[in-house]
């Protein structure tokens, strides 16, 4: 017997008769999809996660021998939610060439009672939209209360939506940012005078020296952030890592400070955990759910003074969770348009 909510949901996921498949563009997903949307949606999948009753399926990831592309798949099923697909895409380097982003990538549900395909939505602004709702729900669960200065390590395209998610979880004071090709920076900056915050651009060490909140957010195959930087108390959102062989901090951090993860699979395969499960500095056990923190079966920050790392490797169910919220909205406002199979 199906819950209420379940009916309702599975009732949200049936396709009208007279409209079809709804389609909402990458311009309609930026008019309707909002960051507390955002951030509702991925803190309640993450919290689906911790329960069992949201699944990521195994993540398809290949080199297609054409144009340098990385082409995947990543998909899964949220029972909480209702929400069955996918989002495929991938990485086409030569892109920028042709006035597009590299970063491709378009999601597809289904209705999960007929697999009828749903919703074909595109995925790139999304990406982006729930990378920083993810760094936000561990900033508004696993931060200090009286975090003052945001700390952003990175400025490529994720960045701006990186701050502009974070500053919402706490009365942030400054910003200081540190990135690898300093000719990025502006663009940075530029969004952190929009927001009316004194913006300071810093070396990788007096950023730790000042900050309360770390963002890291960046393509580095190596530590960028040492141990002995980084103060008691600090929340580190560690978001660039999510392949085999990329790194941003000290893999020694995450032996001293408490890790928190999105997806444990992830975590210790590919996201940050992957050197320090690596040089057996930490153990898989050692590593929490955020969904546990935010289901209150884990207990998050214990203490002022704790160091908190928070491994967001992103997952699938992330993009399927708010592009179900988008083709919503978008329906709901007359913004999708309809075709049939
Ligand atoms: P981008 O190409 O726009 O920016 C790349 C950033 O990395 C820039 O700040 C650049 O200066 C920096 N960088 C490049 N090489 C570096 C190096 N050797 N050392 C230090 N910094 C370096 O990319 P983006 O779209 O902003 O994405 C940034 C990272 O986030 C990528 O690694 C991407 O795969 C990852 N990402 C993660 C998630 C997630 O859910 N965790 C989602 C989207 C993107």
């Amino acid at each position: 017997m199906m819950s209420d909510s379940k009916e309702n949901q599975s009732q949200k996921n049936a396709i009208p008769a007279n409209k079809g498949v709804s389609v909402v563009s990458e311009a309609v997903c930026q008019q309707v999809m909002g960051r507390a949307d955002a951030f509702t949606a991925v803190e309640n999948v993450f919290s689906a996660m911790a329960k069992n009753t949201a699944y990521n399926f195994p993540v398809i990831r290949e080199a297609i021998g054409h144009a340098d592309a990385l082409y995947g798949f990543k998909s899964g099923f949220d029972r909480d939610g209702m929400v069955l697909g996918l989002k495929s895409g991938g990485y086409w380097p030569g892109n920028v060439q042709k006035d597009l982003t590299n970063h491709q990538s378009t999601v597809i549900l289904f209705n999960p009672d007929t697999g009828q395909l749903r919703s074909l939505v595109g995925g790139n602004y999304l990406t982006a939209v729930r990378t920083a709702a993810s760094s936000a729900v561990s900033i508004a669960h696993l931060a200090r209360k009286d975090s003052k200065v945001l700390g952003m390590v990175g400025a490529g395209h994720q960045s701006t939506f990186q701050l502009r998610a974070a500053v919402e979880q706490r009365d942030f004071e400054k910003i200081v940012c540190w990135n690898f090709h300093p000719e990025q920076i502006p663009k940075l900056a530029a969004v952190a005078k929009e927001l009316g915050l004194p913006f300071e651009s810093v070396t990788r060490e007096a950023l730790c020296a000042q900050a309360d909140v770390i963002i890291t957010i960046t393509s580095a195959f190596e530590a960028l952030i040492e141990k002995d930087w980084i103060k008691p108390g600090t929340h580190i959102a560690c978001m660039g890592t999510d392949t085999v062989g990329k790194q941003e901090v000290d893999a020694k951090l995450l032996s001293v400070a408490k890790v928190f993860t999105d997806e444990l699979a992830q975590s210790i395969t590919l996201g940050e955990a992957q050197h320090a499960i690596a040089q057996k500095l930490i153990q898989q056990s050692d590593i929490v759910p955020i969904g546990e923190v935010i289901n209150g079966t884990k207990a998050g920050r214990t203490s002022a003074e704790e160091i908190t790392l928070f491994d967001g490797t992103g997952v699938g169910l992330q993009d399927l969770a708010v592009a179900s919220v988008a083709a919503e909205l978008a329906e709901a406002k007359g913004q999708a348009t309809y075709f049939t199979l």
